[in-house]
């Protein structure tokens, strides 16, 4: 199973860090080890002090395609969700600056959190979902999948024109504005369509 991510999907994040538009989108893979196992805390790695949340629509690849056209991209997956690539924010800016990869900073084990699976026949317009990230209880993050630069067709048949996609592969479709910092003792949850799908506690 890969985890694949799209970088700067929504216009007001790509704004909040100074990022430029990209042309086409920036993709970037997590391996399976990133995964944090359900119920599990969080630990903040001891290799950065500013680990960030984004939280992000998921999609669940259902079935092998490689140069997936975007009419036939609603075929390949069943199920949508929602999580957090988490981000080792320094890590990654001292990357960026050397013109490295971002693996270390994007990649690490727990980086990923995957929530509870729907059925995408659950939502009547998967180009207009809404969704959110609560810190503490308080409202940190907002997004909704309208504001999308490339909706989720899209990113499958870019995505499969470089890597074959496979059964259980998740696609994270990038986050909206509002990422911000956690530390110790935080408590996060994450709501699509205002159902809670997962939530973690960080230490
Ligand atoms: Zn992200």
């Amino acid at each position: 199973m890969k985890i694949i991510c799209i970088g700067r999907n929504y216009t007001a994040h790509i704004e909040e860090l100074e990022n430029e538009r990209p042309k086409e989108p920036v993709v970037f893979i997590k391996p399976d080890s990133s995964l944090l196992p359900k119920e599990q805390d969080f630990y903040i790695p001891d290799f950065t002090r500013d680990v960030h949340y984004e939280v992000e629509v998921l999609v669940k690849i259902c079935k092998v395609g490689k140069h997936i056209n975007e009419h036939f991209a609603y075929k390949y997956y069943e199920e949508v969700g929602l999580g957090i690539d988490f981000t080792a924010r320094d890590l990654q800016s001292e990357l960026k600056n050397k013109g490295l990869p971002w693996e270390k900073a994007k990649g690490f084990d727990g980086s990923a959190i995957i929530g509870k699976w729907l059925p995408k026949s659950n939502f009547k317009d998967l180009n207009n979902l809404s969704f959110s990230l609560l810190k503490n209880n308080e409202l940190v993050q907002e997004g909704n999948t309208s504001f999308m630069l490339w909706k989720i067709d899209e990113l499958i048949a870019y995505i499969s024109k470089f890597f074959t996609l496979k059964k259980g592969d998740i696609i994270f479709t990038g986050t909206p504005a509002g990422v911000g910092q956690i530390v110790a003792n935080d408590y996060l949850s994450g709501k699509l369509e205002g159902q809670e799908l997962f939530s973690v506690n960080i230490k």
